[in-house]
């Protein structure tokens, strides 16, 4: 691939500026194309995994975002009272894939991908509105009219991507059937002992927290709720939060307690069916939840974002073996290279967030036995198999 091709990248989320960054590093001209004028801060917390910060790694920025936030703790999984169902150390599962997790605040991973990309690349308040291709190039049609030549086009433009409707039509996402909150308290360290970060089940609802440095504590609590409701009331969500996790066991309800009210966000959860044969066609293709939107039940959405930045870059950069790749022959050689991947983790994802949410009370009895009657060592191969993959 000739070193002056010039890519447009829309969206500047966590893939749109991972993927800016590992294709400028491979020489390319790179343009990021956010409609937003401001990148919006998320208050909310980011584990990332073992499989992302070796990713990161290829990028030369794994330690910089480990001293972002905390090295992740063990994965436990607790009952809503307390009781330890499911445990695997964080050092065994270190030892296992030659790398550590690490717990940080998005706002502090997406101001380190902003300075390491550097302000010339991104434009800010760009929205796309639809793209026209052809032999030589692409033209990214703007909103006001404005238009971008580029000799390639990535869509990193996220769950409802106007990139990936254009190229397969305007079906919605598929909501999960429960909503989550997300908060970080910064007064809640002393509720959490260091090191100590879970993930609680109950009926219908799932509480998880974990340090992310400097003192904050990031939480997530989930139920099961009609798609588009709205925490009403004086108290709002924290509130609504505070009378579904009263009778939780310490510390649910002292950290939603400690969180400033504005600090709680809530969403709706979605993903998409994976899609079959290729995410693109031609000089266009797509990355993170624009390809692949998943259910945040194994904290992996940002890292597959992450790993598809490296490979595409690599893609691209590296010429096939005989030489002489195309620009589309590259992008579907990256589709090839992440879609079963990504496709298993969508739907392994969606599965856990199914026996997590059961409501019926002699099922989620059955689900916390089970649970805790699985041999350590397949939980651990189960999480290997995620984490332990190196792209
Ligand atoms: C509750 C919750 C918890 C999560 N926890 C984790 C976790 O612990 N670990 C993990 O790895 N993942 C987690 N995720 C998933 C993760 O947040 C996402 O997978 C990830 O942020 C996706 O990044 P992205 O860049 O692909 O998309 P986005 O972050 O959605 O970015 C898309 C960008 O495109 C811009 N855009 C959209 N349309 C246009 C347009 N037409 N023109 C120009 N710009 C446009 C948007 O403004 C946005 O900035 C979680 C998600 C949720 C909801």
């Amino acid at each position: 691939m000739k070193r002056s091709t010039r890519v447009a990248v829309v969206g500047g989320g966590i893939g749109g500026l991972t993927a800016a960054i590992a294709l400028r590093m491979a020489g390319f001209e790179v343009v990021v194309l956010e409609r937003a004028a401001e990148l919006e801060e998320i208050g909310a917390g980011l584990l990332l995994a073992a499989n992302a910060q070796k990713a990161l790694g290829k990028l030369g920025l794994a330690e910089a975002v480990g001293n972002l936030g905390t090295p992740a703790s063990a994965g436990e999984i607790r009952s809503w009272r307390g009781e330890v169902l499911a445990s695997i150390p964080a050092s065994e599962i270190e030892r296992r894939v030659g790398a550590e997790s690490a717990a940080v605040h998005r706002a502090d991973l997406q101001a380190l991908l902003l300075r390491e990309l550097g302000e010339e690349p991104l434009r800010l308040g760009f929205e796309v509105q639809g793209f026209e291709q052809d032999g030589a190039g692409v033209t990214v049609l703007l909103a006001g009219g404005s238009e971008e030549r580029v000799d390639l086009l990535v869509g990193a433009d996220g769950l409802r991507s106007k990139i990936r409707a254009r190229l397969f039509g305007p079906a919605a996402p598929r909501y999960a059937g429960y909503t989550a909150w997300r908060a970080v308290a910064k007064s809640g360290q002393d509720l959490l002992a260091w090191g100590s970060g879970f993930e609680s089940w109950g009926r219908g609802q799932r509480f998880g927290c974990a340090h992310i440095g400097k003192g904050r504590v990031y939480w997530f609590a989930t139920r099961n709720a009609p798609e588009r409701g709205k925490d009403g009331g004086p108290g709002g969500a924290r509130a609504t939060l505070l009378t579904l996790f009263r009778e939780w066991h310490r510390p649910v309800p002292e950290l939603i307690e400690a969180t400033a009210r504005e600090a709680i966000r809530r969403d709706d959860l979605y993903d998409r069916e994976p899609l079959v044969g290729r995410w693109g066609q031609g000089r266009i293709t797509l990355l993170g939840d624009a390809a692949h939107p998943m259910t945040p039940n194994l904290g992996q959405g940002a890292c597959q974002a992450i790993e598809d930045a490296v490979v595409l870059a690599r893609c691209l950069r590296e010429p096939d073996e005989a030489g002489r790749e195309s620009i589309p022959d590259a992008l579907r050689r990256y589709e090839r290279l992440r879609a079963a991947r990504t496709a298993k983790i969508v739907k392994q994802s969606r599965r856990i967030g199914r026996i997590g949410q059961l409501e019926n009370p002699l099922l989620c009895r059955l689900r916390d036995r089970a649970l805790a009657m699985i041999p350590s060592n397949v939980q651990l191969k189960q999480v290997e198999e995620v984490v332990g993959h190196e792209v």
